[in-house]
């Protein structure tokens, strides 16, 4: 088997002494070097997509990114995508959203720099490698390679900042496990989608927020200016108040609004409160819902708006 490892940069591409401030600038074929052989792969070909921290990826490179998959089919059984921790989410979602050919892919990457006494990147490396090179690999799915274990693209998290193991999938857990004894498939991802966005038509001006405590209405205002607002609302759907009318007025200008929760996992109520500020709102004024981390509720709205196709993606209440 002949997998591609394409590098974007991010700390697996990283040198630089500790204080030093690192930065990427090792290409694939150096980060290639630092993995063992992996059984059943006869070969590993090399490209430098990019030598970027993942801070500076954009829908663009997004985009850019799932076409070159799509160009490597010819050439390669597998892919192995290396990339900063920071935005790996999003990045292997939008992948997933949107590559539609029959190839397994794995994203990784690593905590510690390349110039760390002990890195975390060839064994990151190595388990994408062995993933996709093992039988039961979902084919034109992404997984998430890290620490061990292998997460779907939709449900992997980064939730800590520097801990080696910094992703979790924290409802739903992974789909499977690298080990010494191999690579373990214990469950397969349901309700798969695939969009085909209009290329022109990927905005990144989508509206992302937080909901807090007494957030002033205000900071809504820029919502109405863009073409969606993703908010991750208090519990299971819920706002101070006072941000209802700023989101009626949203609606109002014909912005789609998409829920999720801060909370980080579970789905949105929608009978079980009738306060100010309950999930009422959510139906009431028209709202998309999505049990979607927000980063990620965010890239399902700019590709789902790409390929109009809102409606599909999200239920509404
Ligand atoms: N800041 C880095 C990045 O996302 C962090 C990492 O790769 O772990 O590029």
């Amino acid at each position: 088997m002949r997998v591609t490892l394409l590098a974007t940069g991010g700390t697996i591409a990283s040198t630089g002494d500790d204080g030093d401030g690192a930065t990427p600038e090792l290409d694939a074929a150096a980060i290639e070097r630092r993995v063992p052989e992996v059984d059943g792969v006869d070969d590993v070909a090399v490209e430098t997509f990019a030598t970027i921290p993942s801070p500076h990826m954009t829908v663009e490179r997004l985009w850019a990114l799932t076409e070159r998959l799509r160009d490597l089919e010819p050439e390669t059984d597998a892919v192995v995508v290396t990339h900063g921790t920071d935005t790996l989410e999003e990045t292997a979602y939008f992948l997933d959203l949107c590559y539609d050919g029959p190839l397994p892919v794995a994203i990784t990457g690593a905590m510690r720099t390349a110039s760390d006494p002990t890195p975390d990147g060839p064994m990151n490396v190595e388990a994408g490698l062995r993933a996709v090179a093992s039988d039961g690999a979902p084919a034109g799915r992404v997984v998430v390679a890290f620490a061990g274990s292998l997460y779907a693209a939709r449900d992997a998290s980064k939730t800590h900042t520097t801990a080696i193991d910094a992703f979790e999938s924290r409802e739903f857990g992974p789909l499977g496990t690298v080990d010494y004894s191999g690579v373990t498939w214990r469950r397969r991802e349901t309700g798969v989608e695939t969009y085909t966005p209009d290329p022109d038509a990927l905005s990144n001006d989508v509206f992302g927020m937080t909901v807090t405590a007494d957030l002033p209405p205000s900071h809504l205002e820029p919502g109405t200016e863009s073409d969606a607002v993703c908010l991750a609302s208090l519990g299971a759907g819920h706002v101070p108040p006072a941000v209802v009318p700023a989101v009626a007025e949203i609606r109002d200008a014909g912005v789609p609004v998409v829920v999720t929760s801060r909370c980080g996992a579970g789905r949105l109520a929608s009978t079980t409160y009738d306060y100010s500020g309950s999930e009422r709102f959510l139906a009431e004024l028209g709202c998309h819902v999505t049990d979607l981390q927000l980063p990620k509720a965010r890239i399902k709205t700019v590709v789902a708006l790409a390929a109009d196709r809102l409606d599909d993606a999200f239920e509404r209440r």
